[in-house]
């Protein structure tokens, strides 16, 4: 019998129902195991269990029947106050925090779990087209000119004049001029990411890049700033541990690495997705950088400086993916990885700002060697544009 198997026997209570804990663990674990970020919280709160995955939170308990019999609060398995013979329900909703827009759904838990995590993806996938839809370009990025909407645009340097696309947050025609700016940029994006569902893909990048060139104990120091500047909220999890963080995919056709996701995924399931599939990938980009060190005139009998750098390839892995799928979502627009390369120079002064141990030379040249690796591998025909619907059949006469 499957470990799976097992926990879903042992998570029957006595009157043969399911148990809403058991539900909720086996639940959160396929979510981990199919690649979502996963938290989730072990006691039971208004009769129902929490757990969070990407953008949408869940409930799972017997709040339905409390509510019926209107009752008190109480544990979802308590059978001396709840007929455990009916399943426990699962509820999804998404954002994280809405201030507008927010999608809900709801499951029997007594459905097969991958029917419950099909029915989140479906979820978030049409939440998201409509929350897109709903959005309109009115502001330009100040360095590139695209369109974007207002709050898709951050004050990236630290300049509230000065709003900037996730491509060009780190270009360096604009100055980061405070202290703060960095602290006050994750602050921005954590606020963007929990309310917008239509939030654009690419600020993936930008989170990833600080997030790994951050030394240990940036999530403390990130408190600290966010603390001193008057907020009581907590920065994002993902600030310490990268890998959780959430990056949409592009709609429509994948390349195969990217077949078994969803709407999304975590960025750690992303790169060991590209390890498993091309265990040389990493490699193959070292060579490059190597190959671009002799090309610019280094000698051969010298070890090439700016050693590849481990730390920023998930960095690498975000960009890539993200903006592709920024691309295909926003496909009137020019294709963001056109003007990406060459947008990193004011990079330097937050890595400044947060004691980043790395050099920022060795950064930029293992990143912008690590997206194109990443994105020969994924989408190795470069003439085929993304596209987010099949292309329209030619007319013939
Ligand atoms: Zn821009």
């Amino acid at each position: 019998m499957s470990h799976a198997a097992a926990a879903r026997l042992t998570a029957r209570n006595r009157s043969g129902g399911l148990s809403a804990a058991g539900l909720h663990t086996d639940l959160m674990r396929a979510l981990q195991a199919a690649g979502w970020p996963v938290e989730h919280e072990s006691f039971a709160e208004n009769t129902e269990y929490r757990g969070y995955a990407g953008p949408a939170r869940l409930l799972v308990g017997r709040a339905d029947q409390a509510a019926e019999s209107r009752s008190d609060a109480c544990d979802p398995d308590d059978e001396t106050r709840l007929d455990l013979s009916r399943p426990p329900m699962v509820d999804m909703a998404a954002p994280l925090t809405p201030t507008t827009y927010e999608a809900y759904s709801q499951i029997s838990g007594d459905r097969p779990i991958r029917d419950v995590i099909a029915e989140l993806d479906r979820m978030i996938t049409d939440a998201r087209a409509h929350a897109m839809a709903m959005a309109t370009n009115r502001a330009r990025c100040v360095v590139c000119d695209d369109a974007y909407p207002q709050a898709h645009l951050l004050a990236a340097a630290g300049d509230e004049e000065l709003l900037l696309c996730p491509v060009c947050a780190f270009d360096g025609d604009v100055l980061v001029t405070s202290g703060h700016a960095t602290a006050y940029l994750t602050y921005q994006i954590d606020q963007l990411t929990a309310t917008d569902l239509a939030t654009p893909a690419g600020w993936a990048g930008v989170v990833a890049l600080l997030a790994c060139a951050a030394p240990p104990g940036f999530d403390d120091w990130l408190h600290e700033q966010w603390r001193h500047a008057g907020t009581f909220l907590s920065p994002a999890d993902y600030w310490s541990h990268p890998k959780q963080l959430w990056v949409w995919l592009p709609p429509g056709d994948r390349p195969a690495p990217l077949h078994r996701f969803g709407t999304g995924a975590r960025l750690g399931a992303l790169v060991d997705a590209l390890d498993e599939r091309w265990p040389d990938l990493r490699q193959r980009a070292r060579d490059t950088a190597a190959d671009n060190w002799r090309e610019a005139g280094w000698s051969d009998d010298e070890p090439v400086p700016g050693l590849f750098l481990d730390q920023i390839w998930p960095a690498a892995v975000a960009y890539a993916i993200s903006l592709r799928t920024q691309a295909t979502e926003r496909s009137a627009h020019r294709p963001p990885l056109q003007h990406l390369f060459g947008s990193f120079d004011s990079l330097h002064e937050h890595l400044a700002l947060i004691e980043s141990p790395l050099d920022f030379d060795d950064i930029e040249s293992a990143l912008g060697v690590g997206i194109e690796t990443v994105l020969d591998a994924l989408w190795p025909d470069p003439a085929q544009p993304p596209q987010s619907a099949p292309a329209q059949p030619t007319a013939t006469e």
